[in-house]
């Protein structure tokens, strides 16, 4: 059977079909279509400014690996003037977190960059296995979601960052956006596809209205298998053991729907995420004000933030007050279910 050589170069011989658009293309080719489309959307969606201090937030899996790497290559290659530094989070889960964390520490190596790790032990007292412990597998994902979102904040106040950057890749962005229609959760569906969030205008994840730094997706319309495979082709050190408590997660039912999905339709990923783009959702009447907590003095559009009011459960040994629809906390907010968060 003739090998295919590459619809780009014309030359060498293909080793890699891309779902995005059906071409074949030889290793060097795909790494410049990939390079490429990564260095559009940061120009065009203008996700950093020349001087920026970006944390990347890095957990040591595919996706913050491939994003240290390639952010450190176009920042070279193009002269972004960016100054790069590493953000993990220690959500405290051994056997998971623990391992990643050294994937983390020597990629910080090789690449040069600084990093910083902050645990929710420290912050918060909790680790997620004692988390978990103490309330079950069923709403580990809102309070670890809530958690991480509030430490990467503190994390990169305390690294003095201008920005942060993650490595969401265009699948789990369809995943949100499927999510939140199939929970009706309008407010969420209507920032879900931002490339850009925390800019002062919206509601941040677990019900607050966050101020904070902005927080960009480089990676947003970079198909996940294509990460693996360049991170695979680069021989780049990553992390591939998943969460010990994701099984649990209702995000795990979207992952495998989309999979089935995207087996007989490979661009379903691109076209959810352009149809969550296109959908004109009302804003809200009345915008929240800012605020900070009146416990932990972080920024919040409530009086007692939402870590605050998970901690005052877990703390008390009513672990569900922070997550039931109803609040029984008189004078507290109502907690909202799903800060499922990706890492
Ligand atoms: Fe936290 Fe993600 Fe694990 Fe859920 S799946 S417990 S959000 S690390």
């Amino acid at each position: 059977m003739p090998v295919a050589s590459c619809s780009r170069c014309k030359v060498a011989r293909a080793n890699v079909k891309r779902s995005k658009t059906a071409d074949c293309l030889c290793k060097e080719c795909f790494f410049y279509c990939f390079e490429t489309e990564i260095h559009e959307t940061i120009t065009k969606g203008r996700l950093f400014k020349r001087g920026d201090t970006v944390a990347i937030g890095a957990s040591g899996g595919k996706d913050s690996t491939v994003l240290a790497y390639i952010l450190k290559l176009l920042n070279d290659r193009h002269d972004y003037g960016l100054h790069l530094q590493l953000l993990s989070i220690d959500e405290g889960i051994t056997g998971y977190r623990d391992d990643s964390l050294e994937t983390v520490k020597q990629n910080g190596v090789d690449y040069a960059l600084p990093l910083q790790i902050l645990s929710y032990e420290d912050l918060y007292g909790w680790t997620m296995d004692e988390i978990v412990r103490a309330t079950g597998v069923r709403n580990n994902c809102t309070f670890c979601g809530v958690f991480r979102r509030q430490a990467l904040e503190r994390g990169a106040q305390l690294m003095k960052c201008s920005v942060i950057a993650t490595g969401h890749n265009a699948d789990d962005i369809a995943e949100t956006i499927l999510m939140n229609i199939l929970r009706g959760d309008i407010a969420r569906l209507g920032r879900s596809t931002n490339i850009i969030t925390n800019d002062n205008e919206e509601e941040g994840e677990g019900g607050d209205l966050s101020w904070g730094i902005p927080r960009c997706k480089p990676f947003k319309y970079t198909y996940e298998k294509e990460i693996v495979l360049y991170a695979r082709f680069k021989s780049l050190l990553y992390f591939s053991t998943e969460c010990i408590y994701s099984p649990n997660a209702y995000r795990g039912h979207v992952r495998v729907h989309l999979k089935e999905l995207e087996k007989v339709r490979p661009s379903v990923i691109l076209d959810i995420i352009h149809s969550g783009e296109c959908l004109q959702v009302a804003r809200p009447g009345r915008l929240p004000t800012k605020g900070v907590c009146e416990r932990c003095a972080f920024i919040s559009s409530q009086r007692v933030c939402k870590a605050c009011v998970l901690l005052q459960g877990l703390n008390s040994g009513r672990p569900k007050l922070g997550i039931c629809k109803s609040s029984k906390l008189r004078g507290l907010k109502r907690g909202e279910e799903g800060g499922e968060d990706v890492s």
